[in-house]
This record gives structure tokens, C-alpha cells and sequence, in this order.
């Protein structure tokens, strides 16, 4: 993705130039041929209204995007008005209080990079240009939020324009409902968000990462001994693991096993991921590493460069699981067996949420999340492979007990995202503040 450089306008569909400028507010290269009627970029709050009150006017459906990195492209429907709020991507920060105000648009490496001077932290995404906007909507799964929480659980308020047009601030005691709904109700929230205000943690002394690896034969052990020390892995790690054709070292499939740690010692740090210099199957590693100091961002950057690379076709989905490890297996090796070339990738991670969390429209995970990500990149090549990631997890449904919303595939492949009450209530909210439907809810419910 690159960020805005030019001044936000209005596109008009037919217009020269406008299936390039909606086709760059989305991460993955994929076109799925939708368009909409009316592209918005949005400079300003006052754009926002005129843009809603447009929309009211014309009988425009409106989706919103901010960083276009939904997977599914959610806000690329046919006709309606788009709005992209890229541009509202202001960053201030009050230091002594340990808050900041960020607008929806600012990307994790943005927030990151500021709050850096200031010796302060928030759990941004992995990636570095994942956008506040989508992100905190729906959770957000980020750096140290096994030990934080979501990063949804730092926002402490919202500006939000109301499918109405009005401005409003709603945080724990003004406005709680649409507090509640904000937090969780990812690419299905009912109002646009044009600021965050956002709690910030103290800044990690000791970061680092260690890196394990293994080929592709030592699948079922690798997966047996990921699940069965899971429980007991320091909150302080995100012990996760990518499965992948070519696996990092060994230039085949295999297993990459990463466990950065976040901590205020490096002391700490080493102890935290000693548990993979014990693990019994050490010995069956291709290589392992020391742990080595980096920062996060370089993490994120790295990340990107060898899993994450734009301009590319993407497929994804996923589930939320806590069926044995046996039951599992068959899934697992037939998504190592028939997954597209690198860089596609299946994610499995120990998230052993806490017991739990406050009240918000967020209310669905389970121990274990697994992913899938295809890539490819040419067009001819869309049939082949862009419902993989939708069958596996459909070959893998009677294990799940649903999705996470961060790599929803909801148009392809309806499942649960939250508590039956959670979304009940969420969808009473939306009857009260956007009775007219101005603002599409997810693919695949109510609207497609
Ligand atoms: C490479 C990559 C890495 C990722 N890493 C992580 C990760 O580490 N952790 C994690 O939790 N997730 C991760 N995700 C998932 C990501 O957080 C979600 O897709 C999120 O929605 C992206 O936010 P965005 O603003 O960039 O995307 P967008 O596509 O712009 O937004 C997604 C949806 O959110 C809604 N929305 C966006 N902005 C607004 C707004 N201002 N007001 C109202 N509604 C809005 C819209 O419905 C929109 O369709 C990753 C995704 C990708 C592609």
C-alpha cells in the first residue's frame, strides 16, 4: 500500500482515472469487478457529512474503508457511495496523560514510529500498514495483546459521524451503546469512526524475536507439541506458527515456528522463549535461532516483505478452534498438501485468551486460531485458486466454533463472529442509529 500523497476529491464512476483510484484503496490486488457509483476521499469531517448527506439524497449505500485491508475487500460493492477516510490520518499525543487522539486512517507503523519518542506503545497490527480504521473495529489482534488485551480494549472513545450526519463522541459514559458496538463490530459497524482516542502502555524495554523451523515431515509433531505446551506459553510471547511451500532457511515446505517476545528485561525475555530451546522435538528442527533483539517495526517490515506483499491476489479465511489436536490434524495437512505458492501461508496461534473481557460487541475466540492466506498473481489463475482458503476451513467447520472477524471471508463462507446475544443486540443498535440501512453490514448478511 502507499500512503495518500494528493488531496482527497470526488470520482465519479466513468470518470478517466476511476478504477485506479478505487482499485488503490484496497491491499489485496484481486478485482472482484465491483464498483461503486461514487468514490469519496475524504480531507476533512466536513467531507464526511456532505458525503453522507449526498448518499441520503441519491439513495447511495455507503461502505467505508481507511487502510483496504480487509481481505475480502469488503468495501468494494456494486454501486453506492465509497468513502475513503486514507487521508484522515492525524496522530496527537498527550504524553503525560498517555493518550492520543489518531484518526482512522493512520497506519500501526505511523502510531508506532510517534509514540516511540515518546517511550509509549500501542498494540498496533503486524503489519505495518494495516490502518487504525478496520483494525480497532474489529478487535484487533496486535503486538504484546496477549498481555495488553485487544487493541480494541485501549480505546477510551470515539468521534463518529451518525448515519444522520451528526458528530458524536461516545466513549464508557456518553453514548455508551455505540462504545459498545465499536468495539467488535469490524467491517459491520453502522457509523463512520473519524477519530480514535486511544489509552497508550509504557514502551517494551526488550524485544526480540527467536525463530525455529521445520520441514514439512515433522508436520504432526510440530502441531502436537504447539498445542500441548500452548496453555503454559508466557503472555509476553506470540508464539505463533506459519505454515508455508517454502519455508524460511530451508527454501521448502515446512513449518516456521516465531516467538517475538515484548518485555522490560532482556533477562526476562530469554526466559520467556526458553521453551523452545527445551522442546523435545528441538532436535528435529532444521535450525533454530538465538534470540535476537529487533524492534517490532523491523519485525513488521520483514514480515511484509517475505508473507505480506501488496499488489498481489489474496484469499483468506479462518477459525477459532479448541477441538483436540488429533481431530485437527487431517485439516492441517491438507491445507499444507494443497496450498498455492509462497508466499501463502496458514497461521496457527496459541491465543489462550483471559478469562475475560469487558463488555463490548467483541465476544467470540476460542484457545487456538487457525488462518489460511493464498496468494497468487496472475488473473488467469483467480479460478483456481480463489476459494481455497474458503474450502479448507470448510473441510475444518465441525472443529470450529467460529471466526475471528480480522480475516473474515463472510461473502464466500457465512459463520459465526460473535456471541448469538452480542449480535442480536448489535443489530437492534443498527435498527436505532442507522434505521434507513445507509451503511452496508457485512458480506454475506443482511445486504448481498
Ligand atoms: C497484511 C495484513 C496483515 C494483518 N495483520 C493483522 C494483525 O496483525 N492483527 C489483526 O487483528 N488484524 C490484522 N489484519 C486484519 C486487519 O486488521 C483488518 O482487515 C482490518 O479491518 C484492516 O483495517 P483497514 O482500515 O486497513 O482496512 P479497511 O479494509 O479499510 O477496513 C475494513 C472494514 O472496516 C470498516 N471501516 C474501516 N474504516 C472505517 C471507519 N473509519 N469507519 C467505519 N468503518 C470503517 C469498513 O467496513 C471496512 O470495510 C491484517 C490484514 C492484512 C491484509
Amino acid at each position: 500500500m502507499k500512503r495518500p500523497k494528493n488531496k482527497g476529491r470526488v470520482w465519479e464512476r466513468g470518470q478517466t482515472g476511476f478504477d485506479e483510484a478505487v482499485l488503490a484503496t484496497s491491499f489485496n490486488g484481486r478485482d472482484p469487478g465491483h464498483r461503486p457509483q461514487v468514490l469519496v476521499e475524504a480531507n476533512n469531517i466536513l467531507d464526511v457529512q456532505n458525503a453522507l448527506a449526498r448518499a441520503h439524497e441519491e439513495g447511495l449505500k455507503v461502505s467505508i474503508c481507511s487502510g483496504g485491508h480487509s481481505w475480502a475487500q469488503n468495501h468494494l460493492r456494486e454501486g453506492g457511495l465509497l468513502l475513503s477516510m486514507a487521508r484522515i490520518n492525524q496522530v496527537k499525543v498527550d504524553a503525560e496523560q498517555k493518550t492520543a487522539r489518531v484518526g482512522p486512517g493512520c497506519w500501526g507503523i505511523d502510531l508506532n514510529r510517534t509514540l516511540k519518542k515518546h517511550g509509549l506503545f500501542f498494540p498496533v497490527a503486524h503489519a505495518p500498514d494495516v490502518a487504525m480504521g478496520g483494525f480497532l473495529l474489529q478487535g484487533g489482534f496486535g503486538w504484546a495483546s496477549r498481555a495488553l488485551g485487544l487493541a480494541t480494549q485501549s480505546v477510551i472513545g470515539l468521534d463518529l459521524v451518525l448515519a444522520d450526519g451528526r458528530l458524536v463522541h461516545a466513549n464508557e459514559t456518553e453514548n455508551p451503546d455505540l462504545y459498545w458496538a465499536a468495539r467488535g463490530s469490524g467491517p459491520g459497524f453502522f457509523a463512520v469512526v473519524v477519530c480514535y482516542h486511544l489509552k497508550l502502555h509504557q514502551r517494551y524495554k526488550s524485544v526480540g524475536m527467536k525463530v525455529q523451523v521445520f520441514k514439512r515431515e515433522n508436520l504432526d509433531d510440530v502441531y502436537r507439541w504447539a498445542d500441548e505446551i500452548g496453555p503454559n506459553v508466557p503472555r509476553s510471547v506470540e508464539f505463533q506458527m506459519l505454515m508455508t511451500p517454502k519455508a524460511m532457511g530451508i527454501f521448502k515446505p515446512g513449518i516456521e515456528v516465531f516467538a517475538p517476545v515484548l518485555t522490560h528485561s532482556w533477562q526476562e525475555a530469554k526466559q520467556a522463549v526458553q521453551f523452545i530451546n527445551d522442546s523435545p522435538i528441538r532436535q528435529k528442527a532444521s535450525f533454530t535461532t538465538p534470540l535476537v533483539p529487533m524492534s517490532t517495526n523491523f519485525m513488521s517490515i520483514v514480515a511484509n516483505i517475505t508473507h505480506f506483499p501488496p499488489s498481489v491476489r489474496w484469499c483468506a479465511d479462518n477459525i477459532w478452534t479448541n477441538a483436540p489436536i488429533d481431530s485437527l490434524l487431517p485439516g492441517l495437512n491438507n491445507i499444507m498438501d494443497s496450498m498455492p505458492p509462497a508466499p501463502s501461508h496458514s497461521l496457527w496461534l496459541n491465543l489462550y485468551p483471559p478469562q475475560s473481557r469487558p463488555d463490548m460487541a467483541y465476544s467470540l475466540e476460542a484457545d487456538r486460531y487457525l488462518a489460511v492466506y493464498g496468494e497468487w498473481k496472475r488473473a488467469v489463475d483467480d479460478a483456481k485458486y480463489e476459494n481455497w482458503a474458503t474450502g479448507c476451513m470448510e473441510t475444518m467447520q465441525q472443529h470450529s466454533v467460529g471466526i475471528q472477524l480480522a480475516d473474515e471471508n463472510l461473502g464466500k463462507r457465512p459463520a459465526p463472529f460473535m456471541a448469538a446475544e452480542n449480535l442480536e443486540k448489535l443489530d437492534s443498535l443498527r435498527e436505532k442509529h442507522d434505521p434507513t440501512g445507509l451503511f452496508h453490514a457485512w458480506m454475506g448478511r443482511h445486504d448481498q
